[in-house]
């Protein structure tokens, strides 16, 4: 490895970050990461803390998954590649088929389809909803709906979709036919409603208000995270999605979950979509697939669905969709290994109890701490701060006292994350009662010092 020196000056000289201002990179040097054990991380100075952020929502069992690191280095040895398009197949991705047909049966889905991360994802899964309505003779449903705060990533139909206007006024005019309606955000929304049970209410009329709009028969799908996570861990009363389904099957609306966060155990159970106890059409899966060691992701199709582009006989059902690295062998055997150990260590399980305790936690120190506006969370290990300078009027806190809070939390033996005035909370799932005291403790700490 290089020296330390020659890393920190060429990461600000060299290299673009996502999701930053080059201009930020430059000024302020990013922590850089050199090792990583257990649910710990390491970086170039040698400080170790605990990560409360799972990688990136992804490292659901730990950086230290000896049976993922052994299947991808065999698989590397036996096959680094094939390609899946028409013609060949490789033997990893037609045994993960069969296993995630299993995982996500009680989901109702039936097929797969692979793609390289959570955006490629999203893009499959929306393009395959408006040829869904064309095979059906249904030309006329383009159309896409989805929440505001919602993330879908980064793709142009994924920022389409997207709630959040720092990840599209850039980039527009974006697709066209994509409308929003309001998150069941009970801190704020546009309805002033705080009980969350009656915000349900508003939102799913506003949701048949806005079909009934655009007109049911030019809708494709509604797009939706079954708990939205980058927006901030909004957690929607729990008759949300059972609502939104049954507007869905009214106006044969397909729905779309985007678990690429919440599945695979994070929000303690197998699926956001099973937790909610809703059946969707279709469900976007990445980052913990892998558990973050491959960059890998998946489309699971629903039998229904599955059934009209497999009967289909006019040749509008071939899939025009496809990545060269749909179904990489490496990323399928790391797959396979993942599933087996979060099914053998039933993270789920750990997920809702270590949840509990996290959200109680953060609970305890909003007694203590006023800048804390919201505590969002009790649904397995994701949990959120919403951080404001004054509870009265919800002022958002500026972007120097979160850095306070992030760097005096790191600086205690902790790594959160900060997006926006939000703090993310989204540790391992294998994480242990220890490791979230440290959380909440270093998270004191940075509270305190930001007073
Ligand atoms: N959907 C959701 C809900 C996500 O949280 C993300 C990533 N955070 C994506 C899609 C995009 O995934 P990726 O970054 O792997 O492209």
């Amino acid at each position: 490895m290089k020296d330390n020196n020659f890393l920190k000056e060429n990461n600000a000289k060299h290299f673009w970050q996502p999701m930053s201002h080059p201009a930020d990179s430059l000024a302020n040097l990013p922590t850089i990461i050199t090792e990583a054990h257990g649910v710990r991380i390491t970086d170039i100075d040698g400080h170790e803390t605990v990560d409360a952020v799972g990688g990136l929502w992804n490292v659901n069992l730990g950086f230290s998954c000896q049976p993922v690191k052994d299947a991808i280095a065999a698989q590397l040895h036996r096959l680094p590649f094939y390609s899946t398009f028409r013609g060949t197949t490789n033997d990893a991705a037609v045994e993960l088929s069969w296993m995630l047909r299993n995982f996500f049966g009680p989901d109702g889905m039936a097929r797969c389809f692979y793609t390289s991360g959570g955006s490629d994802s999203v893009e499959v899964a929306l393009r395959l909803a408006r040829q869904y309505h064309k095979i059906r003779g249904e030309g006329g449903r383009t159309k896409y709906l989805s929440l505001k705060k919602g993330y879908h990533g980064t793709h142009t139909l994924g920022a389409s979709v997207n709630g959040n206007a720092n990840f599209r006024t850039q980039y527009e005019p974006l697709m066209p036919g994509c409308f929003h309606i309001p998150a069941p955000y009970a801190y704020r929304n546009p309805f002033n409603e705080s009980d969350p049970e009656k915000l349900v209410q508003l939102c799913l009329a506003a949701l048949e208000d806005e079909i009934g709009f655009q007109g049911a028969d030019t809708i494709a799908a509604f797009i939706m995270e079954p708990i939205l996570g980058a927006g901030g861990v909004i957690v929607p009363h729990e008759s949300f999605m059972p609502g939104v389904r049954s507007i869905c099957d009214k106006y044969r609306i397909l729905l779309i979950a985007d678990e690429v966060v919440c599945g695979f155990g994070r929000t303690g159970d197998w699926s956001g979509s099973r937790h909610w106890g809703v059946k969707p059409d279709m469900m976007c899966i990445a980052k913990a697939i892998t558990n973050g060691y491959f960059p890998f992701g998946a489309v699971m199709i629903g039998e229904a669905l599955a059934e009209t582009f497999e009967d289909d006989t006019s040749g509008r059902g071939a899939i025009g969709s496809g990545y060269t690295y749909s179904g990489h062998p490496v990323g399928a055997a790391a797959a396979i290994a993942c599933l087996k150990e979060t099914e053998r260590l039933s993270v789920k399980d750990n997920a809702a109890a270590r949840g509990t305790q996290l959200f109680e936690g953060l609970l305890e120190l909003a007694r203590h701490h006023t800048l804390i506006g919201d505590v969002r969370g009790g649904h397995g290990l994701m949990c959120a701060l919403e951080l404001v300078s004054d509870r009265g009027n919800k002022t958002p806190i500026g972007k120097q006292t979160s850095a306070l809070v992030s760097k005096t939390a790191y600086e205690n033996g902790v790594m959160i994350r900060v997006s926006g005035n939000n703090i993310i909370l989204s540790p391992s799932l294998i994480i242990e009662e220890s490791d979230i005291d440290k959380i909440l403790s270093s998270l004191d700490a940075g509270l305190s010092a930001a007073a």
